[in-house]
């Protein structure tokens, strides 16, 4: 095993990247980071039947919009490539070979038909089928022929696969950073495939062979590949290769906690489960993505981070370098982790409050025509006022509009509760008082209205509910004498006297 970490993500190109993928790539760049390691990229295609165009590419612009790039991969050379399995072809059959020559692989000849015909009897007889050690005499491949017969049709060129033999009764141990030891009885394991008909390698075989030519130190990977971490060491152990250490991510759960999180469930609840939008080029069908709808990728790293992984202290908000400097295998959890959306657009409101108002309201312009002849400096002090009552940059209209155009009806409810029938003359005297200020300042402006207010004794509720009514056509948004600096003398008298002239 080389001395510098180097981990690796793997995923096959069969669809966009679910965010637990991204969580696997995530852990994978905070555990290389952390260590001074690689993290590679190896895309993992040898099923050429579930291949989906556009695939890959998405798998590398999700892991930049996130921000955890990998070090070695495709366009990426590191002296370990080529980083894509299809072209990696002519690698991996002599290691098949390896395994017949020294007896523990061989061929099979079954054709599916007869393995169908005999899961289907196995099943009448309540038995499940296993293609392995105790049955693997009397069915068709090298073990039960001769020398001869099996050259024979070879030549021929019938079709065959090549198996693994697996050892009948061993005690294997296994070791898993996540979930610690266990002992595995090889008498249930079967015979898995390793090489294809089409002379393509399985999966088990390409990323075994894979993972060591790429000198892969720990497989850090999801749960679903722990009932093939047996077969992984019995092909480590058949090599006389060291093997990796390997660590098994927790499944991200549903909202409810129960199963694992599946694209049905964000698209019943409307949030996304992918990083960026997916348009499937068979269906057309649209998938929501975390870019898309307005999540932060530093939100999104945040809340991945911690669906399986806690620092064990309070903070709950790490930027990637403190996640780096935090993260650790050893406290990563065996247990589920629930998704939650509350939770999700918590971090989203959080990382909201630490973007600058300049990018804020850059994105905020580009996203609205009735913006694009507004000076952007304007805009970004309006950003700097809601910014906090906000979640995504899409919410900003609603919580602004009236920075940017008068009011075109009142909120009706707030009329009943601010309209009084003092309350024209007292909107009027507030229209003077605003047109007698040299200097419009936010101090200026609260201290003179305040003290004509106290002066007068007429009580702040019928003075400022109204005026906000009137500025902002509800009773909603910041302070209002910031509003009426934003939106200046000459805009909040007009305001003003189009509320008064209000009929009703
Ligand atoms: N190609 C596998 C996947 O799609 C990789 C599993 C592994 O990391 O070993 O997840």
């Amino acid at each position: 095993m080389s001395d510098t970490i180097r981990v690796r993500f793997a995923p096959s190109p069969t669809g966009p990247l679910h965010i637990g993928g991204v969580r696997t790539a995530l852990y994978n760049f905070l555990f290389a980071k952390k260590h001074g390691g690689t993290f590679v990229l190896r895309i993992e295609d040898t099923d050429q039947n579930r291949f989906v165009e556009g695939a890959q590419s998405y798998i590398i612009e999700a892991l930049n919009w996130c921000g955890i790039p990998y070090d070695e991969g495709p366009g990426k050379e590191g002296g370990y490539g080529p980083y894509k399995q299809s072209e990696r072809g002519h690698l991996y059959k002599q290691y098949a070979e390896q395994l017949i020559n020294e007896g523990k692989a061989y061929y099979a000849f079954d054709s599916a038909e007869d393995l169908v015909a005999l899961r289907k009897q196995y099943e009448t007889e309540g038995k499940t089928f296993i293609y392995n050690w105790h049955n693997r005499g009397q069915l068709d491949n090298s073990l039960s022929m001769s020398a001869d017969e099996l050259q024979s049709r070879l030549d021929r060129g019938e079709d065959h696969v090549i198996r693994f033999l697996s050892p009948e009764s061993e005690s294997l141990h296994l070791k898993d950073i996540v979930r610690g030891d266990m002992t595995i009885d090889t008498s249930t394991l079967d015979d898995k495939v390793l090489f294809k008909s089409d002379g393509m390698p399985t999966y088990h075989l390409a990323n075994i062979v894979d993972d060591h030519l790429m000198e892969i130190t720990h497989v850090i990977r999801g749960e679903e590949w722990l009932p093939s971490l047996a077969l992984h060491q019995l092909l480590y152990n058949a090599f006389n290769w060291e093997a990796p250490l390997f660590a098994h991510l927790p499944l991200i759960l549903k909202p409810t906690g129960k199963g694992k999180l599946s694209k049905r469930d964000g698209e019943k609840m409307g949030f996304p489960v992918f990083p960026l939008e997916w348009s499937d080029p068979q269906t057309k069908e649209v998938s929501k993505g975390f870019r898309e709808e307005g999540y932060f990728p530093e939100a999104v790293i945040n809340f991945l981070a911690f669906l399986g992984w806690n620092p064990g202290t309070e903070q709950e908000l790490f930027n990637i370098n403190e996640l780096i400097d935090a993260f650790d295998l050893e406290r990563v959890h065996k247990a589920g982790a629930r998704f939650d959306p509350e939770k999700t657009n918590w971090y989203n409101h959080q990382y909201m409050q630490f973007q600058s108002n300049k990018e804020l309201a850059k994105s905020f312009k580009t996203s609205r025509p009735e913006l694009s002849d507004v000076d952007l400096t304007y805009i970004k002090m309006v950003v700097g006022l809601i910014k906090e009552r906000a979640t995504f940059v899409n919410e900003f209209w609603d919580l602004s509009h009236y920075f940017f155009q008068a009011p075109s009806s009142y909120d009706q409810k707030a009329v009943k509760k601010a309209v009084k029938d003092d309350t024209a003359d007292l909107l009027e005297e507030v229209a003077q008082i605003i047109m007698h200020t040299r200097e419009i300042t936010v101090q200026n402006l609260e201290s003179k209205v305040k003290s004509w207010i106290t002066e007068n004794n007429i009580g702040f509720g019928r003075v400022m509910m109204p005026l906000r009514l009137a500025l902002v056509g509800a009773l909603q948004g910041p302070d209002v004498f910031e509003i009426i600096f934003m939106i200046g003398k000459n805009e909040s008298i007009r305001r003003i006297e189009a509320a008064i002239n209000q009929e009703g």
